[in-house]
């Protein structure tokens, strides 16, 4: 039975009177008459009128093999024939151990146990509070802090927030917040020097400062390794992931790699870790696990970890944390599907001949006049906006350059969304490459249009 849909009108009246959306803000949004998606077919997405777009951010990154794959629409079919959910609270399910042993298997060496829960800021939370109680739990309370790097976003509950350090989302709620210590992101173009050595190395003295005074209070620093996602696509400097992970040890700090918008071949390897050679004492995932299907998060540990709360139920070592759909079948069964196609597919090697395709494509991007930066890492790519190269300068925040071009990219149909002044383009990794040259035909009309127009204003 196929649910009657209401015209695109009522549709809208109804979402102006009830649906609140997120990190949205309401006002422009209503005003600029959102697309309203129905269905989705590879890496088209159609709207109600039938209006067809290119998927440039991957449903917000989430997105694997494109839309409505049958695989993956057959895997959750087929688990439905059985059961839809099942608790993992004192009991288990069949999915649920099947993906943890996948995982296990393709995570780096020593990641052997996995924790689900439903979102990425969740699996922050649960890397989080393991970390704290993992001191608690082997006699050293004392090491309870976090490091944390500026620009970092882990997600949005107040724990993920708490060790997230973007103003805009995050600054209002500083009273709700656990306090954590701050070392700067290595972010080469906004570096006064402009030097990535530069800025990978005062990044590096700020943690061996810290390290020096304060380690024996601190439990772990997270970072998102190779690539800030939401902070506006910084690549940091290869090799600093290594040189990080190398003094946390040295100290004995945990390292939390939050990997949900890297991981599962984003950024062309398996994991953004693996690019340094870098094992993590935790690695979080989310996004694009269920090929952009299901909300299914996971967080892998090691041994070690898992140890230090193994005991009898007195001994009060347990970890009480769960959610009521933690270890869902029917996502699970669709994320062991989706990576079942990534290997049969060879989908890392095709992610990284489309991140070569769109890398050298990226080069006439940098020529125009009011492009001030492009950042890649596989197919995570962030343009900056300027409105002088030389000074770095930007358009004056009520120009919204970004949401300009965005708007401009979706009229010639394409859609994606910017994060302030930087462009972002996250196809799906499964992208064709014919419909790649087409998305970024669009991408880079939609820039060289818009800032032309808004510059000469
Ligand atoms: C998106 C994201 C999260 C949050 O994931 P949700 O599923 O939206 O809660 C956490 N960390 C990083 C690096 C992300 O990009």
């Amino acid at each position: 039975m196929t649910r009657w849909v209401p015209p695109r009108d009522v549709l809208l009246a109804w979402n102006r009177d009830h649906l609140w959306n997120p990190f949205t803000p309401m006002k422009n949004y209503l005003e600029e008459d959102p697309v309203i998606i129905e269905r989705g077919e590879g890496v088209k997405l159609f709207d109600v009128d039938g209006r067809a777009y290119w998927d440039g951010y991957s449903s917000l990154w989430l997105n694997v093999h494109g839309h409505n794959v049958p695989e993956l629409n057959a895997a959750v079919t087929e688990q439905l024939g059985k059961i839809a959910h099942a608790t993992l609270l004192g009991s288990a399910n069949v999915p649920a151990i099947l993906l943890a042993k996948r995982l296990a298997d393709l995570a780096p060496p020593g990641l052997r146990k996995v924790f689900f829960s439903d979102s990425g800021a969740e699996a922050v939370e649960i890397a989080v509070k393991m970390a704290f109680q993992y001191w608690q739990n082997i006699g050293r309370p004392e090491k309870r802090r976090f490091i944390t790097m500026t620009g970092a976003y882990h997600g949005d509950t107040i724990g993920a927030v708490s060790v997230g350090a973007i103003e805009l989302f995050h600054a209002r709620f500083g009273p709700l917040l656990f306090p954590t210590v701050r070392i700067p992101y290595p972010h080469a173009y906004r570096h006064p020097s402009g030097d990535p050595e530069a800025a990978a190395r005062d990044s590096l003295a700020a943690l061996e400062a810290i390290l020096r005074d304060q380690a024996d209070e601190i439990a772990a620093l997270i970072v998102e390794p190779v690539m800030q996602g939401a902070a506006g696509m910084i690549r940091m400097p290869d090799g600093f992931m290594a040189a990080l992970a190398d003094r946390l040890r040295a100290y004995d700090v945990l390292l939390i790699a939050d990997e949900v918008a890297t991981g599962l071949g984003r950024t062309g390897a398996m994991f953004a870790v693996e690019h340094d050679g870098v094992v993590p004492d935790f690695l979080t995932l989310g996004k694009g696990l269920t090929g952009g299907y299901l909300p299914v998060a996971a967080t892998l540990t090691t041994d070690r970890i898992y140890e230090a709360f193994w005991g009898e139920e007195i001994e009060g070592k347990t970890f009480y944390h769960g959610h009521s759909y933690t270890g869902n079948p029917l996502g699970c069964a669709v994320a062991l599907a989706n990576l079942e196609l990534m290997e049969q597919r060879k989908l890392l090697e095709h992610v990284r001949r489309l991140s070569a395709r769109a890398e050298a494509r990226l080069s006439a991007f940098r020529e125009l006049p009011y492009v001030g930066d492009v950042r890649q890492a596989g197919l995570m790519i962030g343009i900056e906006i300027v409105r002088d190269r030389a000074t770095k300068a930007p358009f004056p925040r009520e120009v919204r350059i970004g949401r300009k071009i965005v708007a401009r990219a979706r009229e010639l149909g394409l859609l994606t969304r910017p994060l302030g002044d930087v462009i972002v383009f996250m196809p799906p990794l499964a992208t064709p490459e014919a419909a790649l040259e087409a998305m970024m035909d669009i991408l880079y009309r939609a820039i060289a249009e818009v800032t032309e127009k808004e510059a000469g204003r």
